[in-house]
């Protein structure tokens, strides 16, 4: 159904998330600071998100009844993971506004159709074939390995992935991954990683926020690092273009991510889109005017976009589960939050999660200051207390 620009969607109304994990709870957080109500549906009692909600609809993501209520009680729905059944946002669409659309999300959510979409945008990805059957990879040019096998559906942080040196090791992967439909892609020299946030409103118009340097460690992402001169640079201003346009050619409407290669020899490829807010976005909550939450109830509710400038230098630690693990013994702990609050400038973001478990992320804490290199120093200081 159309989206209507007209009447924006007031505080003090109802806005509806797909989904209880952590990005939303921190979209609940920033909606309701500007007055609004969420209800969000998630099948879990515990969740992040449905703790702080003002409604918690406890339902599957594609329970019909759950959906309904949903739909009845908030006038525009959006969501926080990009696996949500797109077919549920068509359901939902008939009786409210939904952004991103069921077809943007269909896009993004298959590795295939997501990197045939990046590549008629005319932004390069890195080399790959799909992969439907074995034969496929018996198939594929020599230059994809080594390489990595990726399932086009579902994966995230690194699951869901294998690292294949060869043809053989691919087969066995895909066998291990029950023949689900794969990507095969060349294994890229990365210098490093950045990835562009943006916003995108009911009425086209865009705001980026500065691109983000990532450093992955297992997959997982653990590190983000912003500031002016980083956001300056040319792959990152051409990382902001290509994102832009990505967003522009899916007639996206809400928060948006794409995340970026840069190669060796310079080169910019983009490797995936997330039709939400990101992991690597969460420095805004602090070094941003208004943060990727705030932008994402902002463009559903119809709204103007806020200021995604960033004046601070700012870096994201993520904090795992690992933490709660003493490193040599393995012995339950918890990590140190008064000496993490007493470094200045750090601003610590817990998702309330009950149980640590290794890998599971479990909350982040940003480090914003003058310069890059008091952010630095702070960080080191953080990253020491967490152990
Ligand atoms: P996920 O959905 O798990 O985030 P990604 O495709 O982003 O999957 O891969 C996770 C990480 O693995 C990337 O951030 C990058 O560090 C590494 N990686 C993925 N694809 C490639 C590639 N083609 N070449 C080199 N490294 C890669
Ligand atoms: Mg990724």
């Amino acid at each position: 159904s159309e989206v209507s620009t007209s009447s924006p969607i007031l505080p003090g109304d109802w806005l509806g998330m797909i989904g209880g994990g952590q990005l939303g709870r921190m979209f609940c957080h920033a909606a309701q600071s500007m007055g609004y109500k969420v209800a969000v549906l998630d099948p879990d009692e515990y969740s992040p998100a449905g703790a702080v909600a003002d409604m918690h609809i406890r339902a599957g993501y594609e329970d019909p009844d759950g959906l309904a209520r949903l739909a009845a009680r908030c006038k525009a729905v959006t969501t926080e993971f990009e696996n949500v059944p797109a077919r549920s946002l068509a359901i939902l669409a008939e009786a409210s506004s939904v952004s991103p659309s069921a077809a943007a999300v269909a896009i993004v959510q298959d590795r295939i159709s997501e990197k045939a979409f990046i590549v008629k945008t005319g932004v390069p990805v890195a080399p790959h074939v799909a992969i439907r059957h074995a034969d496929d990879i018996r198939a594929a040019p020599p230059e994809l390995f080594p390489g990595i096998l990726k399932v086009a559906r579902l994966g995230y942080d690194g699951k869901g992935q294998a690292r294949v040196k060869t043809r053989e090791e691919a087969l066995a992967a895909f066998a291990e991954f029950q023949s689900a439909e794969c990507v095969l892609e060349a294994m890229l020299p990365l210098d490093s990683e950045l990835s562009v946030v943006l916003a995108r409103g009911m009425d086209g118009r865009t705001v980026v926020f500065p691109s983000a340097r990532n450093e992955h460690r297992d997959g997982i992402l653990a590190i983000s690092t912003v500031d002016a001169v980083s956001a300056a640079t040319p792959q990152a201003v051409a990382a902001a273009d290509a994102a832009v346009a990505i967003a522009q050619a899916l007639e996206y409407v809400g928060v948006l991510c794409v995340e970026f290669f840069i190669l060796r020899d310079g080169s910019l490829v983009a490797n995936e889109i997330a039709p939400r807010p990101h992991n690597s976005g969460h420095y805004t909550m602090n070094a941003c005017v208004s943060s990727q939450f705030e932008q994402q109830a902002r463009a559903m509710a119809g709204m103007p976009l806020g200021n995604a400038g960033c004046h601070m230098s700012a870096i994201m630690l993520n904090i795992l589960g690992d933490l709660w693990f003493d490193a040599a013994t393995g012995a339950k702990r918890e990590p140190d939050w008064r000496r993490v609050l007493a470094v200045p400038g750090a601003k610590l973001h817990l998702y309330g999660k009950a149980d640590a478990r290794p890998g599971r992320k479990m909350g982040h804490v940003n480090i914003v200051a003058a310069t890059m290199a008091q952010a630095e120093a702070a960080a080191a200081e953080v990253a020491g207390a967490l152990g």
